[in-house]
């Protein structure tokens, strides 16, 4: 009977001791239940669940480091940095047979290629890939399953996810890490910290398994969008490897030789079937795509292999080629001005550069002055750090009022309109204090503001410069908008040093520690 049959499936299976006797009593009770009972399908379910787990199956680390770099390389472009380590780990994988971390973080915007690099990883070393979104993740439960007598249990996803893998060494891909989320229900990243601790995780306990499973010779990677929301524990147990977003020329070698050759492959084209020069894919990541990876990008060119596919297949051409005038008959009108920055300067408008989650943008900022009472009023959708900004401004503002040329009681007379627009996005953070400030005078002075110019940077009270966060992401924004001058603040110099050749080439960075260095390079 059913009993005998699982006996079979248990013969047949290499398993470690303590797990057949499981099984083998899980077994002795199946025989002993009536034939149907709900009972029996709980446990008939939990033994499939044991005997489907790669509890000593495993896969040959293939650690010749030359042939992983080609593999690494044929898969993405750029990506030095990362792919470095990933070959740093091998070798040493290679020297010390068993690996004790650390656990690779892969840190960056959408779309800049951290699931797919993991997943090339795997295949350079020639292990089972596996990947699980942590994304909403909020219940202890989904890590590590619910007991056997709650209704419906199951196992938690890393298990799941072994079974999946059905080795016991896997590349195991965590994604979205800063996406998990915590609730009375309890703390996932706990049961996370224990899945990534290796001192602990060769008898990783799941409560639906009920025996402990082995996870000390899996390869975990994680991806994140942003470090901020890591609960710190899981920080401090991982190595971040930081990918930023991609410049137009980069993106332009990643479309050509990898995106354009992908998508041609998935649509069963032949390389002479379908051409599209690089004038014309500069074109696409220029009017058709805003983003700092190549996501979008990608979608683009899969959408002219669409387009391409039909007209061959329908017999109105043998090849296609497309050239940039073409793009909108295949792609439809673009869909952004290349060079968003202002085509004249203007009074009262500023941009600043903002550093979101998905990379680099840049955030225009509009400032009116009316007739009124002394308001300040912010709309936009500000955050609460990013309204203080815009008070130190002001209070700089009228500060320096004589200085500025303004009558000393023009804040009482004017109600002062602090707006910044695509409001459904939120913003904050205080470094668009010196674009608020600069807005805010060149209103009230009406001053023009120079249109080539983008800035970031938080201000003090007393209008000094105070350093931001992520000026290679802001810099990619303003590059690819078209700004030629970028002022930040002096002390976030050092960090020019990461900023890619091809845009410094072609832009200007202007060091700035105080507010009346900024009003004269924008006015
Ligand atoms: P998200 O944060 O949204 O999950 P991601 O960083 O995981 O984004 P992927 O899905 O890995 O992004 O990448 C999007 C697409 O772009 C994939 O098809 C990937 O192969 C391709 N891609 C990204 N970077 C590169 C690169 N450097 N070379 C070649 N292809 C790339
Ligand atoms: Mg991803």
């Amino acid at each position: 009977g059913e009993a005998d049959e699982l006996r079979t499936l248990m013969e047949e299976k290499e398993l470690p001791e303590r797990v057949k006797e499981k099984i083998e009593k899980e077994i002795d009770r199946l025989e002993k239940m009536p034939a149907s009972s709900a009972e029996g399908g709980v446990i008939r379910n939990y033994v499939d669940m044991l005997l489907s787990l790669p509890w000593t199956e495993s896969t040959e680390d293939d650690l010749d480091i030359l042939k992983a770099e080609q593999v690494l390389d044929a898969d993405h472009y750029g990506l030095e940095k990362p792919k470095e380590r990933v070959l740093e780990y091998l070798a040493v994988q290679k020297l010390v047979k068993k690996l004790k971390g650390p656990i690779l973080c892969l840190v960056g915007p959408p779309g800049v290629g951290k699931t797919s690099l993991a997943r090339s990883i795997a295949r350079s070393l020639n292990r089972k890939f596996v990947r699980i979104s942590l994304g909403g993740v909020r219940d202890e439960a989904e890590i590590r399953g619910h007991r056997r007598t709650y209704v419906g249990a199951m196992p938690g996803r890393i298990i799941q996810g072994m079974k999946t893998a059905g080795s016991i060494n896997p590349v195991f891909l965590l994604d979205e890490i800063d996406k998990m989320a915590a609730d009375f229900r309890g703390d996932p990243s706990a049961a996370l910290l224990e899945v990534l601790d290796p001192e602990q995780n060769n008898t990783f306990s799941d409560h639906f398994v009920e025996l402990p499973f082995d996870l000390s010779n899996v390869m975990f990677v994680t991806t994140a969008n942003t470090v901020h929301n890591i609960p710190r524990p899981l920080l401090d147990r991982m190595e971040m490897l930081f990918i930023p977003g991609y410049t137009e020329l980069e993106k332009l070698q990643i479309a050509s030789r990898y995106l354009l050759p992908k998508q041609r492959k998935n649509h069963g084209l032949e390389e002479e079937q379908l051409s599209i020069e690089d004038d014309t894919l500069l074109k696409i990541v220029r009017e058709y795509t805003r983003e700092s990876g190549v996501r979008n990008l990608e979608q683009q060119i899969a959408a002219l292999c669409r387009k391409a596919a039909k007209i061959i297949v329908s017999g109105e051409k043998e090849r296609v080629s497309i050239l940039p005038a073409e793009v909108k008959d295949y792609l439809g009108a673009s869909k952004y001005r290349y060079g968003m920055a202002e085509l004249e300067d203007q009074i009262g408008t500023v941009t600043g550069l903002a550093w979101t989650e998905v990379g680099g943008d840049t955030l225009l900022i509009e400032v009116t002055v009316v007739q009124g009472t002394g308001k300040l009023i912010l709309t936009g959708q500000l955050g609460d750090v990013m309204k203080e900004s815009a008070q130190a401004a002001f209070s700089y503002t009228r500060s320096k009022a004589e200085e500025l040329g303004l009558a000393p009681d023009f804040y009482e007379k004017n109600d002062i309109h602090i707006h910044i627009p695509e409001g459904a996005i939120p913003k904050d953070g205080p470094s668009a204090g010196i674009t608020i400030a600069t807005a805010l005078i060149s209103a009230l002075t009406k001053r023009y503001v120079s249109k080539d110019v983008a800035m970031t940077g938080e201000i003090t009270l007393r209008g000094r410069v105070l350093p931001i966060g992520g000026l290679k992401e802001k810099s990619l924004a303003a590059h690819r908008a078209g700004y030629k001058k970028i002022l930040l603040p002096k002390d976030n110099e050092r960090d020019l040093k990461d900023i890619p050749e091809s845009v410094r080439s072609d832009v200007e960075f202007v060091p700035v520690s105080h507010m009346d260095q900024v009003l004269k390079h924008a006015l």
